[in-house]
């Protein structure tokens, strides 16, 4: 596959295609200044980023959207060149509550449609207008969910995912790997007692071969491997050289080397919901 910065889209089987590089915007809303998310997702499509990832639980969704609005107003692209994914939160899972929750998101928005809408987590929370609904003890109430998939998957060298990776070429499944740089490494929501990913010598010294950061040649190995990925930043710098992996690409050796940094890390294990009987991470994948 010939990756440029114009032209890294992969085909979709419902005849869509969904760029490999594209933008992650959550940020800890309580730390994030209010119209940093704008500010990035503006400086992200002047970069060339066409896909941005984004959700309502982000609490930034409506800055995601005058992003956008504003770029298409300035006739710098046309909503069809954008790719935006939204995402289902836990309290929304009941089919009567799908499509006005979606409906929700649009006007949040202010856009007519969503390229991609995905369950964000398989674990149903109690439905009601309380994000995180609890009992009187402090503990999530959670709900019972008849829920068969969820398409969204960490992604990145130190948890390599072989086995699904496999069975989803078999089954012409794109994956979309969140968390490729290895998170922001919150401690609220991020297992920190594992290694950082971008300290990693191996990625280091890769990326001095190429004049690359270790973030550079981890996003590199992904789309190499045609997993979609979803770096945050909200740091211009960053943000460009996020999207500065067209213009090299890794050996067959380097591209084995990187595999073999593999360490089964998940950094999301989100473990503070792992007595949910749908939580997702016990299986083997
Ligand atoms: P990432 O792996 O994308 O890492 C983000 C962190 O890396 C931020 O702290 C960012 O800081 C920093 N960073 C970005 N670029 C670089 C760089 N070039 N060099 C060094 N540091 C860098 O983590 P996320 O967990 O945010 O995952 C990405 C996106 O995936 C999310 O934003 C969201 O859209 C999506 N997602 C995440 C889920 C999760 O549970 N983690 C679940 C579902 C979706 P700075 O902004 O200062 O550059």
């Amino acid at each position: 596959m010939n990756l440029t910065a114009e032209s890294h889209r992969v085909p979709l089987n419902d005849g869509n295609s969904i760029p490999l590089l594209g933008l992650g915007t959550y940020a800890d809303p309580q730390k994030t200044p209010k119209g940093s998310c704008l500010e990035s997702v503006k400086i992200a499509i002047d970069a060339g980023y066409r896909h941005i990832d984004g959700a309502f639980v982000y609490y930034n969704e409506h800055e995601v959207g005058q992003a956008i609005r504003e770029k298409i107003a300035e006739g710098r692209i046309k909503r069809e060149d954008i790719f935006y994914c939204g995402k289902l939160w836990n309290t929304c899972h009941p089919p009567e509550l799908v499509r006005p929750t979606l409906e929700k998101t649009l006007k949040i928005l202010q856009l007519d449609y969503v390229d991609l809408y995905i369950i964000e987590l398989p674990m149903a929370f109690k439905p009601g207008d309380a994000i995180y609904p609890k009992d009187e003890n402090g503990k999530i109430i959670y709900h019972e969910t008849d829920l068969c998939a969820t398409w969204e998957v960490e992604c990145h060298p130190y948890f390599t995912q072989p086995k699904l990776l496999e069975f989803c070429r078999q089954h012409d499944i794109v994956i979309v790997g969140y968390s490729p740089l290895g998170t922001s490494r919150d401690e609220t929501w991020v297992n920190v007692s594992s290694p950082p990913l971008l300290k990693d010598p191996v990625l280091n010294a890769i990326g001095k071969k190429y004049n690359k950061t270790a973030a550079q040649v981890a996003l590199r190995f992904s789309i190499q491997r045609g997993v979609v990925v979803i770096p945050k930043s909200f740091n211009p710098q960053r943000i460009r050289e996020n999207f500065q992996i067209f213009d090299f690409s890794l050996t067959e050796k380097e591209m084995k080397e990187i595999e073999a940094l593999n360490k089964n890390v998940r950094y999301v294990e989100l473990l503070m919901w792992r007595d949910h009987p749908e939580y997702p991470f016990s299986d083997e994948y």
